[in-house]
């Protein structure tokens, strides 16, 4: 952007999109970018988005925002269908629901599920004694490894499936992944389902399929559908992450955008204990705009952007660069990970602070500002 000579504007498409934070140092995100260039050069900036960022809603007050008419915005989103699970009987028992198992028998539609759980368990409890299986390491949950091992989330530790109090070895899945559901709706669908569970970026097109079920890669991977189905939109819903109403909205406009309009039949089935939910809400009066003066008034009582800036350091060296930051008016706190969470009033505070504070000798910090997974 910095070659462009006689720019007479920026636009940023999608603005909301996580892909357009840099992953290496500095993890700019290329909306702020664009919008610093274009005041620098006296420019306007454009953004735009289905549902837009915190930051654009707060950068943008209500007279500066373009909508398009409330019936074109309708009319861009999908049919959007709620499957309440507090009303299920036997209540919780099971991910496959009635009205996700009538799309999936529905061999004329073309079917994509999506559930962020990989493997094919996160939490097993031994069928004889019942206990929880965790690691004898360090005391997390395991989870079951397609090739049926038990391992460790938190330090890796792998031990064969067999339960650590009584030495049996049948289990039952209290938290379902992918690699099980699988098989259990390929039963259920009476036709074959193909597992994705591939990055963002991989290029390796996916075998021909009536169903798919994946992590939310698998829209990026699946270009066209019929039907989404979220299997536990709550995980994305009560995810411990600041930006979690931001994100839970963002995947139901990705998946708004794999079936299309509801003119063409294009439906999204969300699996919710969660019903009122305000993302849901939202979505379902096709308008996300309306979510945004909620979360602002959010993020400025917990201080988290576009309200305050913050970043995490980690990395050899980072107990003393965050004495030496505190000095200079950061609040720093160590986390028990071992990072540590920087924040600030604003981002140029943080930002020349970080400048400012020189780097341990020997030190090897990576500082990740505002990272999406916070
Ligand atoms: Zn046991
Ligand atoms: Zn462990």
């Amino acid at each position: 952007m910095g070659a462009v000579r006689g720019m007479a504007g920026i636009v940023v498409l999608d603005e909301h999109d996580e892909g357009l934070q840099e992953e290496r140092q500095p993890t700019w995100h290329a909306r702020d970018v664009a919008m610093r260039r274009a005041a620098q050069a006296g420019v306007p900036v454009l953004l735009v988005s289905p549902c837009p960022s915190a930051t654009a809603a707060a950068a943008f007050p209500a007279e500066r925002q373009l909508r398009p008419s409330v019936g074109d915005e309708r009319a861009g989103w999908p049919i959007v269908d709620i499957v309440d699970r507090t009303r299920d009987e036997p209540w919780q028992k099971s991910l496959a629901t009635s009205p996700l198992i009538r799309e999936l028998r529905d061999h004329g539609r073309r079917v994509v599920c999506v559930i962020n759980t990989t493997g094919r368990a996160r939490l097993l409890a031994c069928r004889k004694c019942r206990s929880i299986q965790r690691c004898e390491v360090c005391e997390a949950a395991v989870a079951q490894r397609d090739d049926l091992h038990f391992a460790c989330a938190r330090c890796a530790t792998v031990r064969p499936p067999v339960c650590q109090v009584c030495g049996a070895g049948a289990f039952a899945a209290l938290r379902v992944g992918v690699t099980r559901l699988r098989e259990e709706f390929e039963a259920a669908a009476g036709r074959p389902v193909v597992a994705v569970t591939g990055k963002d970026d991989d290029t390796e097109p996916v075998a021909e399929a009536g169903v798919y079920i994946g992590t939310e890669a698998v829209l990026h991977r699946v270009r066209r559908a019929d039907t989404v189905a979220f299997l536990d939109f709550d995980a994305e819903l009560l995810a411990p992450r600041y930006r979690a109403t931001e994100q839970s909205l963002t995947l139901l406009a990705r998946a708004a955008r794999v079936v299309g309009g509801r003119a063409g039949g294009g439906r999204i089935l969300v699996q919710t204990f969660l019903p009122k939910h305000e993302v849901l809400d939202a979505v379902l009066h096709a308008d996300p705009g309306r979510l945004m003066t909620k979360e602002l008034q959010r993020r400025r009582e917990l201080g988290f952007p576009p309200s305050a800036a913050i970043a995490v350091a980690s990395g050899s060296g980072v107990e003393d660069f965050v004495t030496a930051l505190r000095a200079t008016g950061v609040l720093a706190s160590l986390t028990l990970d071992g990072r540590a969470l920087l924040r600030a009033p604003t981002w140029d505070v943080l930002g020349d602070a970080l400048a400012a504070t020189p780097r341990p000798k020997g030190s090897r910090l990576r500082i990740e500002v505002d990272p999406p997974r916070l």
